[in-house]
C-alpha cells in the first residue's frame, strides 16, 4: 500500500493514543510524517518506529497546540524539510470530564485552548501553503461528543461541536480552492485520553460505568484517516463517525 507516496502529512498529538496510529498508518501508506506533540521523548520513539517499519522519512517537531507560534513553527519546518504540506491531522485533544458544580473552571479554559484553539491555529498556519499548492487535506478529530452530550462533557461537548461546525465552515469555503476538509468522530477508543480526569465523581462513575463497553482500538481510527485521505483528488470525504459493535 504506497497511495500516499509523495505526499507530507502533519500529525498533531502524535505522541499516544488515535495520533501515534494515525502518524503509522499514513507512514505505511507511504506518507512522510511531522510528528508533533510535547512529549518529544515518545515522538522520538515512534520517529524510531517509522523508519522502521516503513520506507517513510518523519521529522518531530516539539508542539504545543496551544501556541500560534510553535503551530506557525511546526508549519515552518516541515516545509523546510519536505518542502510541502498534502496533510493536516488536528487531532491533539483532552477531555477533562468534570461535573459542573464542581466547577473545574480551569479545565473549561484547556480544553478550549487545545481542542478549539489548537484546531483553528494549526487551519490558520498551514493556509498560506495549501493555498498556494492549490490542494491540501485538512482533517480535524472531533467526537460523537460532537454529536451527543452527555452529563460530565457539558465543556468537552461544547469543544467538539465547534471542532465540527468549524470543519463544516471551512469545507463550505475551501473546496472551491481544492482544499479538501474531513471531520472525523470517534466513539470511544482506548487510549490514555481518560486518564487525565481529575474529577474524583466522574472517575468513581463515568470510568467505573464504562468498564463493561466495548472500545475502538487507536488503529481503527487511523484506519478511516487513511481512508479519507487516500481517495482521489475529486473526492472530498467530509464527516467520518465511527463507533464500536457495543457486542463481547
Ligand atoms: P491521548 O490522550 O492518547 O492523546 C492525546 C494527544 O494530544 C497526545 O499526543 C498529547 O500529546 C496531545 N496533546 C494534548 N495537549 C496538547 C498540547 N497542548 N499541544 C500538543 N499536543 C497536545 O488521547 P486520544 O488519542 O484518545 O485523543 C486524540 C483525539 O481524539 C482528541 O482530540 C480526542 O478528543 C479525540 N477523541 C478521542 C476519543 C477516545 O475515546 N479516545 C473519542 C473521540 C475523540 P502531549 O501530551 O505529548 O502533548
Amino acid at each position: 500500500m504506497a497511495e500516499l507516496k509523495g505526499k507530507v502529512a502533519i500529525v498533531t498529538g502524535a505522541s499516544s493514543g488515535i495520533g501515534e496510529a494515525t502518524a503509522l498508518e499514513l507512514a505505511r501508506a507511504g506518507a512522510d510524517v511531522v510528528l508533533a506533540a510535547r512529549r518529544t521523548d515518545r515522538l522520538e520513539k515512534l520517529a524510531a518506529t517509522i523508519g522502521r517499519e516503513t520506507g517513510a522519512q518523519s521529522l518531530v517537531v516539539p508542539t504545543d497546540v496551544t501556541k500560534r507560534s510553535d503551530v506557525e513553527q511546526l508549519v515552518e519546518k516541515t516545509k523546510e524539510r519536505f518542502g510541502r504540506v498534502d496533510i493536516l491531522v488536528n487531532n491533539a485533544g483532552v477531555m477533562l470530564l468534570s461535573y459542573l458544580k464542581n466547577d473545574h473552571v480551569d479545565e473549561w479554559e484547556r480544553m478550549v485552548d487545545v481542542n478549539i484553539k489548537g484546531v483553528l491555529f494549526g487551519v490558520h498556519a498551514v493556509m498560506p501553503t495549501m493555498l498556494e499548492q492549490g490542494s491540501g487535506h485538512i482533517v480535524n478529530v472531533s467526537s460523537v461528543a460532537g454529536h451527543e452530550i452527555f452529563p460530565s462533557a457539558a465543556v468537552y461537548c461544547a469543544t467538539k461541536f465547534a471542532v465540527r461546525a468549524f470543519s463544516e465552515g471551512i469545507e463550505k469555503e475551501l473546496s472551491r480552492l481544492g482544499i479538501r476538509v474531513t471531520n472525523i468522530s470517534p466513539g470511544a477508543v482506548a487510549t490514555e485520553l481518560t486518564q487525565h480526569i481529575t474529577d474524583q465523581e466522574v472517575r468513581d462513575t463515568f470510568l467505573k460505568g464504562s468498564k463493561d463497553m466495548v472500545f475502538l482500538d487507536a488503529a481503527d481510527i487511523a484506519a478511516a484517516v487513511v481512508y479519507a485521505v487516500s481517495q482521489p483528488e475529486h473526492v472530498n470525504v467530509n464527516e467520518v463517525i465511527v463507533r464500536p459493535v457495543q457486542k463481547k
